[in-house]
């Protein structure tokens, strides 16, 4: 019998989630971002499911992309952080990748290449995340050069929003990082992209041309607070495993390393095949909720490599071969993040290639 840890990954959720996104902005575009393996998703499989809806893919870098393309995938695929040396534009060209150029040496680069087929090149301008980007008094006479390069045939105006997840964050709020934009790029002539997840979920004034969806297409609500939208988002992703080992132990007896839970009544310990080296975060706190067998219950002591401990005093039913589900459409992964001082994104993408991912399509 095969280790129980599985990643169950429902591919027709990641299509109604696309659908969704697709809906904001019914006279724009959607691309579907599967960076970083389709956020932990598995890139291929997640492409394939959706190359009869979307007509561009976005990931974090070239080699991503050219993992797409041995998959068969046939659309264009945009790099979002653009090429890291000259040398990738021959095959950024030859391969119809789409690249984003953020900076002036990219533009440069570029401007001296010879290319064999010409490019679609996303220009991005930091309106206030102060990570990529020209700044807006540069922008114009970056989009200008772009369109004399004879090697360029398209150029799409992206940024980027720092607090689209949370209107109250300190920085910059929405608003004005939208405002940042030189009105130049305002000309309805000129493709535009703001928006990522939760800009679509959230903020109409984000929504252009062009829509760059990830974390929502796997059905997570990136919002600090999540609204009527949100709240149709299928989970795609159900990480699960099974009770390997029970035991009783005695008040003031300890469970696993450190002895961070100490018994304060008799207590039936459930062991699962799952610990961080699956990706479950060792940061989870004690209380940690965790379903077993559809039942709610959660994690005391310390997370392991291979294994974590569950209280299952009050699940007398529960026993060896019992299902555990971590996050999924029973329990939210944002709920779990919470006590693992992190982000879904985060819990998602560290699931580990020791997890088998399943797919129902
Ligand atoms: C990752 C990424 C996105 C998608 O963001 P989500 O919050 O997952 O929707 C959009 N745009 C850029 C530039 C990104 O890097």
């Amino acid at each position: 019998m095969a280790r129980p840890a599985v990643a169950e990954i429902n591919l027709k959720n990641i299509q109604a989630n696309f659908k969704l996104a697709s809906s904001f902005a019914p006279a724009g575009k959607t691309l579907a971002v599967v960076k970083a393996n389709a956020y932990g998703h598995g890139a291929a499989r997640v492409a394939q499911h959706l190359a009869q809806d979307a007509e561009v893919f976005a990931v974090a870098c070239i080699e991503e992309a050219l993992a797409l393309r041995k998959a068969g995938l046939q659309q264009p695929i945009l790099l979002l952080e653009g090429f890291f040396e000259a040398a990738e534009l021959e095959v950024i060209a030859q391969e119809g990748f789409w690249t984003a150029v953020h900076r002036q040496e990219q533009l440069d680069q570029l401007a001296r290449s010879v290319l064999a087929k010409p490019l679609c090149v996303w220009l991005k301008i930091d309106t206030g995340m102060h990570r990529l980007g020209f700044s807006p008094e540069q922008a114009i006479k970056a989009y200008n050069d772009l369109l004399n390069m004879p090697h360029v045939k398209q150029v799409v105006v992206m940024s980027h929003l720092a607090n689209a997840d949370d209107s109250l964050a300190p920085g910059a709020s929405v608003p004005s990082q939208v405002a940042q934009l030189p009105e130049f790029f305002l000309n309805p002539g000129i493709e535009l992209s703001i928006a990522n997840s939760a800009a679509i979920l959230s903020q109409p004034t984000a929504l252009r041309h062009w829509q760059r969806p990830g974390i929502m297409l796997y059905g997570s609500c990136p919002l600090a607070i999540a609204n009527q939208h949100s709240n149709r988002l299928r989970p795609a992703m159900t990480l699960k495993s099974q009770v390997i080992a029970t035991r009783w132990v005695e008040p003031g007896e300890s469970v696993g390393y450190g002895g961070r839970f100490v018994a304060e009544r008799r207590t039936r310990v459930g062991t699962v095949a799952m610990g961080y080296a699956d990706g479950y975060p060792r940061q989870a706190a004690e209380g940690t909720p965790v379903l077993v067998d559809g039942q709610r219950t959660q994690l005391i002591g310390r997370v392991s490599m291979d294994m974590l401990t569950l209280d299952l005093t009050n699940l007398p039913d529960a026993d060896v071969g019992s299902e555990v589900e971590f996050w999924g459409e029973k329990l939210s992964a944002n709920e779990v993040a919470a006590h693992c001082d992190t982000i879904a994104y985060h819990l998602f993408t560290g699931v580990t290639d020791r997890v088998p991912r399943t797919y129902i399509e």
